[in-house]
């Protein structure tokens, strides 16, 4: 009965949608009736402004006038309820009345600000991740925005590059979960909801495979490798209901990704059935003009439009060509109206036309903007996105007795620091906890905090050290707090030295000479190289940059009120010449890339370590987790079969810990060279001390399938390894199974 309901339930809940999609559907072919070509083309025009259309002398701004002229179909970066209402209003003294809509790169949090999304990662945590994609959509709707930019699906390998901090790190399969978690946070129930806005997936495509990690750069990359490796989060994006996805700066082999039809036509719109819009990257479709792909902005409007790019971001390529184009024979009308009504049909799905006001709330905004509860949300996200690297003799966590820490660094009363790059803006979001408060919060007066900054971020002077040694000498416990600036990782930032900068690790290494116990914080966009504290420092915490709540989340994490569970979502180089690094490198044919043993005639190189510094999905918890009893519920399946993998996991420390058990599998002959291990699933388990768990894993044919030569998903048949690890490079349990080529074809 209860399937039978859900059954009834869910094609009921079908056939509404469809009933209401046709419903839009035909509201848009009326607006559009209405409508002039340049009308149409107002729609396809997306503006960045604030002061021009909300400040004091905007009465006068042109584009005020454009968008009272409906020369404007969407606005970026206005926000708050009164000044997108204030903006909503011209719109509406436009001949049609159609709204606009506003858009924002809300990446993590509003106002409450979120860990930057790779650190969010490290949690391995869906639901939390699409929680904090939530809050975040919650607040910026309340604010009146209907629009994110986010979230950001580009896979990448390089560190190197500074968006890395912006995305899921360098797994396909993690990542497409995260892309769909993202989705599914910020769309909620439905784009007509107003707790909600609509996702933007970006940057369609491989954007994350700029050569050599510099922003921007060319992708040079093989149909395969796009499919198996890049394209993946994108369509999960895309099945999860996104409704926009942005195209890219870079270009793809040679087309840049705004005038792509591959990307945009054949495979979005054509092979994956995307419905929603399409917006350029900030000026990308102008910006052909400079890659030197097309003459002028009439080329590139032309070239964008036919390529399936509907709203232009700020290039106004569009609003001063597109009619010409259309005029002159060019591009036909039918393109125009295909992009505009994919756009008015978001409108319509936001409930615009009902009502263009329904986002700019001021009761709303203040009750749920910076939202006590969503920091609280905030602060359990920041917790599990810690990572701790190592913990030699269990320094950690500290007692709260001790009786005088030196808190040492750079970081350490940074506020603006913790909200990392892509905050909705310093310093609307200012009421940051840094460590200092963190660390004030958490303890009680029978411990005295010393401070001493030691030195600044990047500056070389060590003029700072001697006090810094001096408050450690005075300390039983020293913290050290180091990393990057808020504005060192993310878009245009990228970096071609990734160590720790300036004298910061300098700074380690004479505070270490105190002979004091160090606890080494390391705050960054990115991961970073430290191999001196790596080498000799006895604790290390990765804490990225953690948002609002960043203080108290380490201090529950430095002193045991919250057991560290995260792992890594990207490999650590010991050093930049190791990159491209990653875990699921394909089969050289020589022994693995990554074990250390002497060089050799193998993959690697004769001066530098091959292992990484730390591996994808490393990371330690206060507690010890063993893996015993693996079982396959069978050693061959046929391709429509599953084997059942199960194991028994057991807390055998002294505190309840989580840990994240990872399945990685390797197709051992194939058609195609493959990767030495690829995770196909994991899970997140919470354990009390000596608690066991058994772990349950199913293998179908999807997790066995990959692109072949001709580009098909195949499952080949033959034998797999299956690993069972805490970490890519520590596997605990393995096994091994046969796909079988069925019964009935083996026959044959
Ligand atoms: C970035 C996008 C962003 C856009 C709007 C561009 O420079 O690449 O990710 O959404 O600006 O701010």
């Amino acid at each position: 009965l209860i399937a039978f309901v859900f059954t009834v339930c869910i094609t009921v809940g079908g056939l509404e949608a469809a009933a209401r999609q046709k419903t839009i559907a035909r509201r848009v072919d009326s607006v559009l009736k209405l409508m002039t070509l340049d009308e149409k083309i107002g729609q396809l025009n997306q503006y960045s402004g604030r002061e021009e259309v909300t400040g004091p002398e905007s009465d006068k701004s042109d584009l005020v006038q454009e968008i009272k002229a409906g020369k404007v179909g969407s606005m970026l970066n206005v926000r708050g309820a009164v000044h997108t209402r204030r903006v909503q209003e011209l719109a509406l003294q436009s001949r049609l009345k159609i709204p606009l809509i506003f858009g924002q790169d809300v990446i993590h949090g509003y106002k409450v600000t979120f860990p930057i999304p790779l650190a969010e990662v490290a949690s391995w945590d869906l639901p939390a991740i699409e929680q904090g994609a939530r809050v975040a959509a919650i607040e910026a709707a309340a604010s009146g925005l209907h629009w994110t930019f986010a979230p950001m699906v580009d896979l990448s390998r390089d560190p190197r590059w500074g968006r890395v901090m912006e995305g899921a790190g360098e797994d396909t399969y993690l990542g497409s979960l995260v892309a769909k978690a993202r989705v599914q946070g910020f769309q909620g129930k439905g784009i007509g909801n107003t707790d909600a806005v609509m996702a933007c997936v970006k940057h369609f495509a491989a954007y994350g495979a700029a050569t050599g990690g510099r922003d921007y750069n060319s992708v040079d990359m093989s149909d395969r490798t796009l499919w198996e490796w890049y394209l993946p989060p994108f369509k999960a994006a895309a099945d999860a209901g996104a409704a926009t996805f942005m195209n890219s700066f870079n270009d793809l082999n040679g087309i840049p990704a705004t005038g792509n039809a591959y990307l945009q036509r054949d495979i979005l719109k054509g092979k994956w059935k995307f419905t929603g819009f399409v917006v350029s990257d900030w000026g990308s479709v102008g910006e052909m003009v400079n890659h030197g792909y097309v003459r002028d902005k009439y080329d590139a409007a032309a070239s964008a439009i036919r390529a399936g790019s509907d709203m232009d971001m700020e290039s106004r390529s569009y609003i001063t060509n597109l009619s010409k184009l259309v005029i002159e024979g060019k591009v036909p009308m039918t393109l125009i109206d295909d992009a505009v009504r994919r756009i008015l049909c978001k409108k319509f799905e936001l409930g615009l036309f009902d009502d263009p006001f329904r986002f700019s709330n001021t009761q709303r905004e203040t009750e749920l903007v910076g939202n006590i509860q969503h920091r609280a949300m905030a602060k359990d996200m920041a917790k599990k996105s810690i990572v701790l690297l190592k913990n030699e003799d269990g320094l950690l966590p500290l007692s709260k007795n001790t009786k005088t820490i030196a808190v040492i660094g750079p970081l350490v009363k940074s506020e603006e620091d913790m909200l990392g790059f892509w905050n909705v803006g310093w310093p609307d979001n200012s009421d940051v906890v840094s460590q200092w408060e963190g660390l004030q919060n958490k303890l009680g007066k029978n411990t005295k905090l010393l401070y001493a900054k030691g030195c600044e971020v990047k500056d070389t002077s060590r003029a700072g050290f001697a006090e810094a040694v001096a408050a450690a000498q005075s300390a039983d416990v020293v913290i050290v707090s180091v990393g990057e600036f808020r504005d060192m990782s993310g878009e245009a930032k990228s970096r071609a030295d990734i160590h720790l900068p300036g004298v910061q690790e300098e700074l380690i290494k004479v505070l270490h000479a105190t002979g004091k116990p160090l606890v080494v914080l390391v705050n960054a966009g990115r991961p970073l190289v430290f191999n001196y504290t790596a080498d000799n420092v006895a604790a290390i915490v990765y804490t990225w940059w953690l948002g609002s709540e960043a203080g108290n989340a380490i201090a529950d994490v430095l002193f045991g009120d919250y057991n560290p569970s995260g792992k890594l979502p990207m490999t650590f180089p010991r050093t930049e010449g190791q990159i491209p690094i990653y875990y699921n490198y394909l089969n050289t044919g020589r022994p693995a890339p990554d074990d250390d043993k002497p060089a050799g005639y193998r993959s690697g190189y004769i001066d530098l370590q091959k292992s990484p510094r730390y591996a994808f999905g490393y990371g330690l918890s206060y507690t010890s987790f063993t893996y015993s009893d693996l079982q396959l519920s069978k050693n061959a399946m046929y391709s429509k079969d599953s084997v059942v993998v199960t194991f028994k996991l057991t807390n055998t420390g002294k505190v309840a810990g989580e840990e994240v058990v990872q399945l990685y599998l390797r197709d051992e002959v194939a058609s195609l060279v493959r990767p030495m291990k690829e995770l196909k699933d994991f899970a997140k388990l919470s354990l009390q001390p000596g608690e066991s768990k058994t772990v349950r894993f199913v293998i179908n044919k999807e997790k066995l399938s990959f692109y072949n030569q001709q580009l098909q998903w195949v499952a080949e048949p033959g034998h797999f390894s299956l690993m069972i690890g805490s970490a890519s490079n520590d596997i605990k349990l393995k096994s091994r199974f046969e796909l079988k080529l069925s019964a009935v074809k083996q026959r044959k």
